[in-house]
C-alpha cells in the first residue's frame, strides 16, 4: 500500500500539532456557546476524532453523510445519505470536514444545514486547496489546517476507492495508480 505513495505531505506529528492547534483556537472561541460538532463522513472521521478529543469545552457531536466521490472526480449532484440527529436550530454549528476542494460538497452541505437554522454555521476543514476552487463558489472556510497544492492526496481518513483510509499522514497518490484503474 504505501509503495503506492509518492510523497509524504503532512506527516502524523505536524497532523497531531496543528489539530491540537484548531482545537486550541475553536475551544477559546466557542467557550460558554455549547457547539454542536457536525463531521461529514467518512473522509472527516480521523479528524473529527482527534479535533473533538482536543476540545476543551461542553460540546455535543454529530454526523451526515452525503453522497461523494467514486475515483477522483466529483460527480457534482449531492444527495444526503444519512442526516444529523441533534436539533440544530438555535444552536452554534461548525462543520468539520476533511477537504475543500472545488468547493461543491461543502456549498451543498453548507446551506443545508443552513435551512436548520442554527445560531450560527462555520467550517472547520483539514485540507484546503484554493486552487481547485469552481468560479462560482464564494464560500470560504473559517478554520483551516494545511493549505495544500493541486494533487489527489490519500490518508488519514481520506480514500481512493476507499483504500488508504487507515494511513497516519497525508500522502499524495502516486497517479498511475489511477491512471492505470481507469
Ligand atoms: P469538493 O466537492 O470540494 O470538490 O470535494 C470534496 C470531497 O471530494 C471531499 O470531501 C473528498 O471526499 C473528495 N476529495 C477532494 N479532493 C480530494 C483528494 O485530494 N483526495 C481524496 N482522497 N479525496 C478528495
Ligand atoms: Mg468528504
Amino acid at each position: 500500500m504505501e509503495n503506492n505513495i509518492q510523497e509524504v505531505l503532512i506527516s502524523q506529528a505536524q497532523i497531531e500539532e496543528r489539530v491540537s492547534q484548531l482545537a486550541r483556537e475553536l475551544s477559546r472561541e466557542y467557550a460558554g456557546k455549547n457547539p454542536v460538532f457536525v463531521g461529514v463522513l467518512k473522509g472527516v472521521v480521523m479528524f473529527f476524532a482527534d479535533m473533538v478529543k482536543h476540545i476543551t469545552v461542553p460540546c455535543q457531536i454529530d454526523f451526515m453523510c452525503i453522497s461523494s466521490y467514486s475515483g477522483t472526480e466529483s460527480t457534482g449532484t449531492a444527495v444526503v445519505k444519512k442526516d444529523v440527529s441533534v436539533d440544530l436550530k438555535g444552536r452554534h454549528v461548525v462543520i468539520l470536514e476533511d477537504i475543500f476542494d472545488t468547493g461543491t460538497s461543502l456549498d451543498f452541505t453548507y446551506r443545508y444545514l443552513l435551512s436548520k437554522e442554527p445560531a450560527s454555521l462555520k467550517i472547520c476543514t483539514f485540507l484546503d486547496k484554493p486552487s481547485r476552487r469552481k468560479p462560482e463558489i464564494t464560500l470560504k472556510p473559517d478554520y483551516v489546517g494545511y493549505e495544500i497544492p493541486n494533487a489527489f492526496v490519500v490518508g488519514y481518513g481520506l480514500d481512493y476507492n476507499e483504500y488508504y483510509r487507515n494511513l497516519p499522514y497525508i500522502g499524495i497518490l502516486k497517479p498511475e495508480v489511477y491512471e492505470n484503474a481507469e
